[in-house]
C-alpha cells in the first residue's frame, strides 16, 4: 500500500504554509477564473479551508462567489504556490465615486483621436504634440484585437474593450479609464504573440481593476469638472477658447493614463500574467521582454512611458515577474 502513503505525503507538502514563519498575505481584486475548486485573485490562486471565515452576506464559499465580484483576501501562502485563506470578502462590483467622471472624459479623449487621425499631448502654447497616427482598423488592429480578445477573463464582454494603433516606432501602450487600449506599432512590429500578449495583459489589468478611477487624485478631477470637458469646449464659438478648453481636459486626462502607483504597476504585471497564462501564451517570456524594454530605454526611474510608469525600474518588476513564475507558474 505505497500508493496512499505517498498522496498523503504530496497532500501535506502542499497545505505546507510556505517557510517556517508564513505571513498573512492579502489580496485586493476581483474573482477573476474559477478552477478545480479554486479562485483567481490578483492573479493569485485561492483555496479555502475549514477555517475560513466569509465576510459580508454576498458569499459563504468560494464556489458562490460570482465571477467578477470584487475580492479581499486574507491568508497565508502554502507551499504549493496557492493561497490558504483564512478571511474572504466579497461583494459586486457597482459604480464607485468618479467612475462615471473618468469614464465620461476618457470617451471624449478617444473620440478626438479617433476623430483627428492622430494621438497627441497639448502643449503650454496650445500647439500640439503629435505622437503618431491612429488607425482602428486593418491588419495590425485585427492582430491586436485577436489577441486581446482572447486575454479577456470570462465576466468582462468583448465590446468593452476597444483598441487602436499609434504609429510610431516608440515601445508603448496604454489602457484608458474607459476601455480603450493604444498600442504603439512600435511594439506591433517588434514583438512576439507572446510578448504582446504580456503588454496587452498588463494594459487589460489597468482597465479590469479600474486603476484610473482608483489613482484619480481629487484635484485633478476637481479640475475637470470645473472645466466641463471637451463636450462643453465644442459649443464654445470661439477658436482660442475652444482650444484652451480642449487642451485643459486633454492634460488631464493623459495625466490619468500616465499616473499609476507603483502598487497599481505591480498588480498590472501580476494580474497581467494570469490573463497570458490563462489565454495559453508563454507567460516565461515575461523577463525577457523586461530586459528587451531595459535594454532600449535604460534601467531609470525617469523614463517617461505609460508602460513602463513612472515608478517602477525595469530590473525591480524583472525581479517581480521571476517571482510570480516561480510561485504561480513553475508547474
Ligand atoms: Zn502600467
Amino acid at each position: 500500500m505505497r500508493t496512499p502513503r505517498l498522496v498523503l505525503l504530496a497532500l501535506l507538502v502542499a497545505v505546507a504554509p510556505l517557510g517556517s514563519a508564513a505571513k498573512t498575505e492579502k489580496l485586493n481584486g476581483y474573482a477573476e477564473f474559477r478552477r478545480d475548486g479554486l479562485i483567481i485573485v490578483d492573479g493569485q490562486r485561492v483555496r479555502a479551508g475549514r477555517a475560513t471565515t466569509f465576510k459580508g452576506k454576498a458569499a459563504r464559499s468560494l464556489d458562490a462567489i460570482p465571477l467578477g465580484y470584487e475580492v479581499q483576501v486574507k491568508g497565508v501562502r502554502l507551499a504549493d504556490g496557492t493561497v490558504l485563506a483564512t478571511e474572504v470578502e466579497a461583494k459586486p462590483n457597482g459604480t464607485a465615486l468618479f467612475e462615471a467622471d473618468v469614464r465620461k472624459a476618457t470617451d471624449e479623449i478617444e473620440a478626438i483621436w479617433l476623430k483627428d487621425g492622430v494621438m497627441f499631448e497639448p502643449k503650454a502654447d496650445g500647439g500640439r504634440e503629435i505622437i503618431g497616427k491612429t488607425r482602428d482598423a486593418g491588419a495590425d488592429v485585427d492582430r491586436v484585437r485577436g489577441i486581446m480578445d482572447r486575454l479577456l477573463p470570462p465576466y468582462v464582454d468583448r465590446g468593452a474593450i476597444r483598441v487602436h494603433v499609434v504609429d510610431t516606432k516608440e515601445w508603448n501602450a496604454a489602457a484608458m479609464g474607459n476601455g480603450a487600449v493604444w498600442v504603439y506599432s512600435g511594439l506591433v512590429n517588434d514583438l512576439s504573440d507572446d510578448e504582446l500578449a504580456i503588454v496587452l495583459g498588463h494594459e487589460l489589468a489597468h482597465y479590469t481593476h479600474e486603476h484610473s478611477r482608483r489613482g484619480a487624485k481629487q484635484s485633478l478631477l476637481a479640475q475637470l469638472l470645473a472645466l466641463g470637458a471637451v463636450a462643453a469646449a465644442e459649443k464654445i464659438d470661439n477658436d482660442a477658447a475652444r482650444t484652451t478648453a480642449q487642451v485643459a481636459s486633454l492634460l488631464t486626462a493623459t495625466a490619468f493614463m500616465s499616473g499609476y502607483s507603483r502598487d497599481h504597476e505591480d498588480q498590472a504585471d501580476r494580474v497581467g500574467l494570469r490573463y497570458t497564462y490563462e489565454a495559453g501564451y508563454d507567460v516565461r517570456q515575461g523577463p525577457r521582454l523586461w530586459a528587451r524594454f531595459r535594454d532600449k530605454y535604460g534601467n531609470g526611474d525617469k523614463v517617461t512611458n505609460f508602460f513602463f510608469g513612472s515608478h517602477s525600474r525595469p530590473s525591480d518588476r524583472i525581479r517581480n515577474i521571476e517571482h510570480e513564475l516561480a510561485i504561480n507558474y513553475a508547474q
